[in-house]
């Protein structure tokens, strides 16, 4: 593609995208697609001639974006929502020209610095000492990945040349992200070495319970090895007692490691300092700046207090690509398994300046605030309840009816396209899930979404 073919369809593309964020409420969140239409719509093989690039854009309008669910829709409410803003979508842009591989400093200086330097304003703004050293993976099941692999190089020291052993313990609660535990049983730990910890009534792990199954684990001669609380757990975005959890780490000799991919920003506002008081205590800390920096994925920050732990367990430097040292080098593949590494930092670099300390913490604050209200206006209306503390963007909720009754509720406002929301199973109950974070969305979007739900109700 010559330079002024790129100019044409680069600014093509960005009219496409202006012309997105302007009409995205329009659309349907949810695609109307069959599993198998994407695929039986293009071509199962790969063109021997290249295409004009007109033409793979019609196809792109044609196929692809009627395919797609809009994560970046106002009233995308599933899951956690999350949002990429015009800043974070502009530095992809730039990212893939300049196409930097950062595996060591000399293969991406400025990527290697950026990405100390703006975690380093993260790590201030969310007032973590300076001894926690930060690094982006793609997500935070890679993140935690990475602080278990670390938390067993610093139980069991001998793992890099012996092998793990077979009864180090890691602990968590029943309400954890599933990624602690799969990143557990990809390290080998094993099913039964992975204890997940019954829940109080406000879905927070239960203290007792992780006291009593570290004591007997140790008297049955396992090693605690990590212990993993939550600030935002998926289900209900519950709020684990950190401090305490911490405190337990410490007496049984292993790693605390905090997983808070989706409420970790939160930190930024300072009527919310409460709920992370201590986690500066902990080895290493997870946050997902795509979930609610308003990055578009994959970003998600590790902070841990010993890198060494990483290098000693992982590093590994083939001769081709041995270096000089030098004290203000960092070689980022040294606490990666992946070798290679994108210039993610870039888009948090643009995306935090552009929006400032400030912005961004208004932002974050604007949506609890939205989540705040609707859930006043949830438990004003009798046919509901609320079901859970809502400490951030999450109100948890179902109608005093049938399970079945709340699961065609979700399904009939799903399918209308209006809006998109998700659910999970507590206490044997169906209970809905209405997550707000992303940039775009309104009063008025969750106002009119919460009028939907009560009409459908009504209907059913
Ligand atoms: N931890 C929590 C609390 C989450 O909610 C999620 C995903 O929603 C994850 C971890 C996994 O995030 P990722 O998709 O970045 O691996």
């Amino acid at each position: 593609m010559s330079p002024d073919e790129f100019r044409a369809h680069g600014h093509e593309l960005v009219e496409w995208i202006a012309r997105y964020l302007e009409t995205v409420r329009d659309r349907a969140v949810l695609p109307e697609v069959n599993p198998g239409e994407v695929i039986d719509a293009l071509p199962a093989q790969g063109p021997e001639q290249g295409e004009p690039f007109s033409q793979i854009l019609e196809d792109f309008n044609d196929t692809i974006l009627p395919g797609s669910t809009l994560w970046n829709h106002p009233r995308f409410f599933s899951y956690f929502a999350v949002s990429s803003t015009p800043p974070s979508m502009l530095a992809e842009f730039l990212s893939a020209a300049l196409n930097q591989n950062g595996i060591l400093w000399k293969s991406g200086p400025a990527l290697t610095e950026l990405e100390q330097v703006v975690l380093g304003w993260i790590r201030e703004w969310i007032h973590l000492p300076e001894d926690f050293f930060g690094i982006i993976y793609d997500s935070a099941s890679n993140s935690t990945l990475h602080a278990l692999i670390a938390a067993r190089q610093s139980v069991s020291p001998r793992t890099r040349q012996e092998g793990a052993l077979q009864n180090l313990m890691v602990y968590t609660s029943g309400q954890a992200h599933s990624s602690v535990e799969k990143d557990a049983l990809a390290l080998g730990f094993g099913e039964a070495n992975i204890r997940k910890i019954a829940h109080d009534a406000e879905f927070r792990l239960s203290l007792p319970d992780l006291e009593a199954a570290l004591e007997a684990d140790v008297k049955a001669g396992k090693i605690p090895c990590c212990i993993v609380p939550t600030i935002g757990a998926t289900p209900t975005a519950s709020i684990d007692p950190v401090v305490d959890m911490i405190a337990l780490a410490r007496r049984y000799g292993c790693w605390a490691h905090i997983d808070a991919a989706y409420a970790g920003p939160v930190a930024l506002l300072d009527e919310k300092s409460w709920i992370f008081q201590g986690w500066e205590q902990a080895d290493s800390i997870v946050l997902n700046p795509h979930k609610w920096m308003f990055v578009n994925v994959d970003t998600s920050v590790l902070y841990i207090r010993r890198k060494d732990q990483l290098s000693d367990a992982i590093g590994l430097t083939p001769e081709y690509l041995k270096t000089k040292a030098d004290p203000r080098m960092i070689n980022y593949m040294d606490y990666s398994i992946s070798l290679g590494r994108r210039f993610r930092a870039l888009k948090l670099w643009m995306t935090l300046r552009y929006y400032g300390r400030e912005g961004i913490a208004d932002l974050i604050r604007s949506h609890i605030e939205m989540a705040g209200r609707l859930k006043d206006q949830i438990a004003a209306d009798p046919r509901f309840e609320v079901v859970a503390p809502v400490h951030f963007g999450l109100v948890c909720f179902r109608m005093k009816d049938s399970n079945e009754k709340n699961q065609k509720l979700m399904d009939t406002l799903n399918a209308s396209g209006f809006a998109f929301l998700s659910h999970t199973v507590q206490n044997g109950q169906y209970v809905l899930r209405f997550s707000i974070g992303n940039w775009m969305t309104t009063q008025q979007d969750v106002e009119q979404t919460w009028e939907r739900i009560q009409k459908v109700a009504a209907e059913l």
